[in-house]
């Protein structure tokens, strides 16, 4: 079994990291920490820390990456909700046997160095869930 801990991050797909940063940081006083290109998925990100929490901007690197093709079709917005878990081989092991659409099978590398897996929105009721294990 795995535990659930809390909600990691709220990951917001932005056009523009420069830009959507201001709001954050000038008009809300919040810090924007490691900020990161992950070419796999062909996103720029920072995170911006908030309690136990952090909010996770997006923005895309190529026309043809997830965030794009997300903001393509929905516009700017929420993209996706990280849990935390304690161990993500176990979470992914256990959600497979109970037969949950999973998008990855395996974790992946997460910005920051997390070990990252998705959930199918089908799965969840319509929220792209992430599981993320922090080192
Ligand atoms: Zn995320």
């Amino acid at each position: 079994m795995f535990n659930t801990l809390r909600v990691d991050h709220i990951g917001i797909a932005v056009k523009d990291l420069e830009q959507a940063k201001k709001f954050y940081t000038e008009v809300l006083g919040m810090e924007c920490m490691g900020e990161e290109v992950v070419e796999e998925q062909k996103v720029k990100v920072c995170f911006i820390p908030c309690g136990d929490s952090e909010v996770e901007l997006l923005e895309s690197t190529s026309p043809d990456g997830p965030i794009a093709k997300y903001i393509e079709k929905n516009g700017e917005g929420i993209q996706h909700l990280a849990i935390r878990v304690d161990d993500i081989e176990a979470a992914l092991a256990d959600l497979k046997a109970k037969g949950v659409r999973l998008i990855d099978e395996k974790p992946r590398y997460g910005a920051g160095g997390a070990s990252i897996a998705f959930v199918h929105p089908k799965a969840t009721g319509g929220i792209l869930l992430e599981l993320s294990q922090r080192k």
